[in-house]
């Protein structure tokens, strides 16, 4: 007879399954086979869960993340019907579903408000702002109930965000005959840890299809989820684990008349969502049930009352940009080198803009960056001057942008980037400094180019004054000469006169005195201009040198020693030799322009040398 009746059961089984089949329990059952201390948690928390007494008062808010995974754009479910989905949840588990008025008035003692509601998430897992909806493509045609590749996006599905701060309910085209499934308390992996919907029966309009169009699919999984069984305790007269639902024979189909009995109760609660019936059909969960949500939410799922994911991202409101480049402008041509770019910044974010990294080029190449520090409110800005950058050509494209205003993402990309086009000389900016002594009257100056046309001049000095110029000089050689009318020269002994030209970019000094009498010339040039030899004293040559530099000494026949000094930029002695038959090797030089000072006795001669190897 037992047999019989379990070869009856069997055929029951196959035929609902043409209509309505669950497959928590089977894939419950699945992974407890092989994880014995799954099944040693699971006891724990059941005997938890029968010395639970539900305490909260409050409602709790569940964030909740949407996989959809779909391979054709009929799976690709709107956001409309996965919100109406959620709206039906915070309908049944809070009893506001506008059809629990169809509970049986028997049942109306026992019936809950389970105090619990869902939101899509407002923020992910790392606090950046979302819808809670995540979409992605999938090859697969369907997923099968104990296959796994829903839960990874590496296996064409999409991977959990955290399963103890999120409900991660994955929607996609499920085997055939399964409208979903879901993952018990420490019933699975944490990975897979949430809920499965066929997109047929997810929401209540679009793709939701009758009977199981009414969002309840996803009701009954999240009551599996939160540790619920189905009322029929998926045995004959089976237990459910809840002491206020009756026992019942078996799940329910379709719709049923109230009472309809089984195992000596009193009626099925078949309207109940852990039942097997219709949409439209259930409607309630029970106080015993609730107790073993909150069982489950208080012990295993506990994580979810900590979790933010229903709050709104809190990010920076970090929003800076540049606003406009003053300099270099479009009317004026500009010393090609170095381009001093003036900028005016402004703070488009709600917080004071405290720091911020400058990044600019010209014609997009080569990257500078330059970090600006300050204090800027709302709508304030502020115009500074960047350092200086080469440029070559005479047409050039300047772009200036922001990165990371106080340190943050800046919320606002578009407004962060300002451009100009501007022309330029080609040309080196380079400054002159010149200190006067006690009696700056009998200094005077004059800055020549190579054919001897005034660049510029000074006299009428006043005394013990720093005078600076600035001129845009292009690639050729120059000379400046210094003159004293008196004939002592305007240092040291009285006051400390001294001049020098040094590059805007890069500190090269060009020129910088050294001790005279009535007057002294400096020659120099500027780029790659080799340098037109001035010093007639001292002939040398070649000049650029590979290494070898030959100083002809034509009009000197006596042995007195010549010694060479070579210095470099900066003004420092690098190499002090004795000039012997005539030569200097310079082989040990690293290409770049040198000073050579030619000694005899008292008297100094200036070269300006070139190597180039
Ligand atoms: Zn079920």
């Amino acid at each position: 007879m037992k047999q019989i009746f379990f070869l009856f059961l069997l055929i029951s089984i196959n035929l609902f399954a043409q209509e309505k089949n669950c497959g928590s329990i089977l894939r419950l059952n699945e992974y407890l086979k092989t994880n014995t201390e799954a099944e040693n948690t699971r006891s724990k928390l059941e005997k938890l869960t029968a010395d639970f007494q539900f305490q909260k008062k409050v409602n709790t808010t569940i964030p909740v993340v949407v996989h959809i995974v779909y391979k054709n754009a009929t799976e690709n479910i709107s956001d409309a019907q996965i919100q109406s989905q959620l709206n039906v949840l915070n309908e049944d588990f809070t009893r506001s579903n506008t059809d629990a008025f169809n509970t049986p008035t028997d049942f109306l003692p026992i019936v809950a408000n389970a105090q619990i509601n869902f939101c899509l998430a407002m923020q992910t897992p790392n606090g950046k702002p979302t819808n809670g909806i995540i979409r992605r493509h999938t090859t697969e045609e369907f997923f099968s109930l104990l296959g796994n590749k829903i839960y990874y996006d590496s296996l064409g599905g999409s991977s959990a965000w955290n399963t103890e701060k999120y409900l991660n309910i994955w929607v996609c085209k499920t085997e055939s005959g399964i409208l979903g499934w879901s993952q018990f308390p420490s019933g699975g992996d944490p990975e897979t840890d949430g809920v499965i919907i066929d997109f047929e029966h997810f929401g209540t309009f679009g793709t939701a299809k009758y009977p199981y169009n009414l969002g309840r699919t996803a009701t009954h999984e999240i009551g599996h989820w939160f540790n619920l069984f189905h009322l029929w305790g998926d045995n004959n007269c089976g237990n459910d684990w809840v002491n206020d639902t009756p026992i019942q024979e078996q799940a329910n189909f379709g719709c049923k008349m109230h009472p309809h009995t089984s195992c000596s109760n009193s009626g099925d609660m078949f309207m109940n969502f852990m039942d097997y019936t219709n949409d439209a059909c259930m409607n309630s969960f029970t106080e015993g049930q609730k107790n073993r949500i909150w069982a489950s939410i208080s012990s295993w799922r506990i994580g979810l009352l900590t979790s933010n994911g229903c709050s709104p991202a809190t990010i920076a409101n970090s929003d800076a940009g540049i606003i406009s480049i003053i300099e270099p402008n479009n009317l004026n041509s500009n010393c090609a080198s170095p381009i001093y770019p003036k900028v005016v910044l402004k703070n488009y974010g709600t917080t004071t803009l405290n720091t911020v990294i400058i990044k600019y080029n010209i014609n997009g190449s080569n990257d500078y960056y330059q970090s600006w520090n300050g204090s800027l409110n709302n709508n304030e800005t502020d115009t500074f001057l960047l350092s200086g950058l080469a440029s070559t050509g005479t047409t050039h494209l300047l772009n200036v942008s922001t990165i990371s205003p106080n340190n943050n993402i800046d919320i606002n990309a578009s407004n962060d980037e300002e451009s100009i086009i501007f022309s330029s000389i080609n040309g080196e900016q380079v400054q002159l400094s010149l200190m006067t002594d006690n009696y700056a009257l009998e200094t005077s100056w004059t800055l020549l180019d190579e054919n001897d046309n005034t660049i510029d001049s000074g006299d009428s000095l006043a005394n013990n004054t720093l005078y600076q110029k600035l001129y845009c000089l292009g690639y050729s050689c120059y000379k400046f000469v210094i003159n004293d009318s008196y004939g002592d020269g305007f240092c040291c002994n009285l006051g400390n006169g001294n001049f020098a030209i040094i590059s805007s970019i890069g500190n090269i000094q060009y020129a910088q005195s050294v001790p005279f009498t009535f007057s002294d010339t400096s020659y120099f040039c500027i780029g790659n201009t080799a340098i037109n030899e001035k010093n007639t004293t001292y002939k040398i040559y070649p000049n650029p040198t590979e290494g070898n530099l030959w100083v002809n000494q034509e009009f000197e026949s006596d042995n007195t020693p010549i010694f060479a000094r070579i210095l470099n930029s900066l003004g420092q002695i690098i190499l002090s030799v004795e000039i012997v038959n005539n030569k200097i090797n310079l082989s040990c030089l690293k290409n770049g322009v040198y000073q050579l000072v030619i000694q005899k006795e008292e008297q100094e001669y200036l070269h300006k040398i070139i190597i180039q190897k």
